[in-house]
């Protein structure tokens, strides 16, 4: 089988390389799920690793399982057998952010819990600013790179929502202006997403043929757990992920005594809270692993 990589993977390097020229500073974000490792792939392969200057993971504190943690070492490991990644490769673990209002750090849950805020549609994911932008933006001014000259690549596909499609559509093949709203990926310098084009199915074939020990551990993750976990609580997960998760007796313990916690005060954020409540308490969670 061929594997043909997109024009628009090639279009969107080549400005990247651009950019780099220019004295960018280019960051690849990585979660350890499949479209994060074949991201990374490309990124080795096509745009080379003296082209990348940081490898960056970043755990939602309290919300991302250890599980995670090591599939991404692992992912780092076996790359670094031949493209020397571990010296790039930042991983950022925070306790959670400072609150002014309670005067303390409050991770994933906490906030949550005295916030009464479950994120609901893509405006109101504070987690993503709160906890990967906020983290990402600290990175960056500790190693004092400009942040209007940075190129942060990521691993979004077009397939993956209909909101993303809408959004991100234009930039096939382009670099996206950072952006100013919290809501957005990344406030700074510029977004590239070279896997827009790609499916689900594309990602797999790849990952099979061409790293195939890394497929092997990617697909056993995912059909034990439905996902890699880098957040384990996550409102835009599907029922069946939700209910892999709660197949678990540990995940699901946690996850329901974590929500039971919480009072939503939004009507949208009540529905997610029910609808995860719902899924986890059901009684099909015998089917075996
Ligand atoms: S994956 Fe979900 S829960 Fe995690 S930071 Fe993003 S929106 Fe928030």
């Amino acid at each position: 089988m061929t594997i043909l990589i997109k024009q628009s993977t090639i279009e969107t390097f080549r400005e990247v390389l651009k950019k780099k020229q220019r004295d960018f500073k280019v960051i690849v974000n990585i979660s350890g799920g499949k479209d994060s490792t074949f991201l990374l792939d490309l990124c080795l392969r096509y745009l080379g690793p003296k082209n990348i200057d940081a490898i960056v993971y970043i755990e939602v504190p309290g919300n991302t399982h250890q599980l995670n943690v090591e599939l991404v070492h692992k992912i780092i490991d076996y790359y670094n057998n031949f493209f020397d990644v571990k010296e790039k490769f930042v991983h950022i673990k925070k306790p959670g952010c400072y609150c002014h209002e309670h005067r303390e750090i409050e991770d994933f849950w906490t906030y949550m819990q005295r916030h009464a805020e479950i994120p609901y549609c893509h405006k109101a994911r504070w987690c993503m600013y709160k906890m990967k932008f906020n983290y990402l933006g600290e990175f960056i001014e500790e190693m004092k790179w400009p942040k209007r000259k940075i190129v942060t690549i990521a691993g979004i596909k077009l397939s993956d929502s209909k909101f993303r499609k809408s959004r991100y559509q234009e930039y096939v093949g382009k670099l996206m202006p950072g952006a100013i709203q919290s809501h957005e990926w990344v406030p700074y310098g510029y977004f590239a997403i070279p896997i827009l084009e790609y499916t689900t199915s594309e990602i797999w074939s790849y990952l099979k043929i061409v790293v195939p020990e890394l497929y092997n551990e990617l697909k056993r993750v995912y059909d034990e757990y439905g996902d890699t976990l880098n957040c384990i609580f996550c409102p835009f997960k599907d029922k069946s992920t939700i209910q892999k998760h709660a197949r678990h007796d540990d995940i699901r313990r946690f996850l329901l005594e974590k929500l039971s916690k919480i009072e939503p005060k939004k009507e949208q954020s009540r529905k997610v809270k029910e609808r995860w409540m719902k899924i986890l308490k059901a009684p099909n969670l015998e089917i075996p692993i």
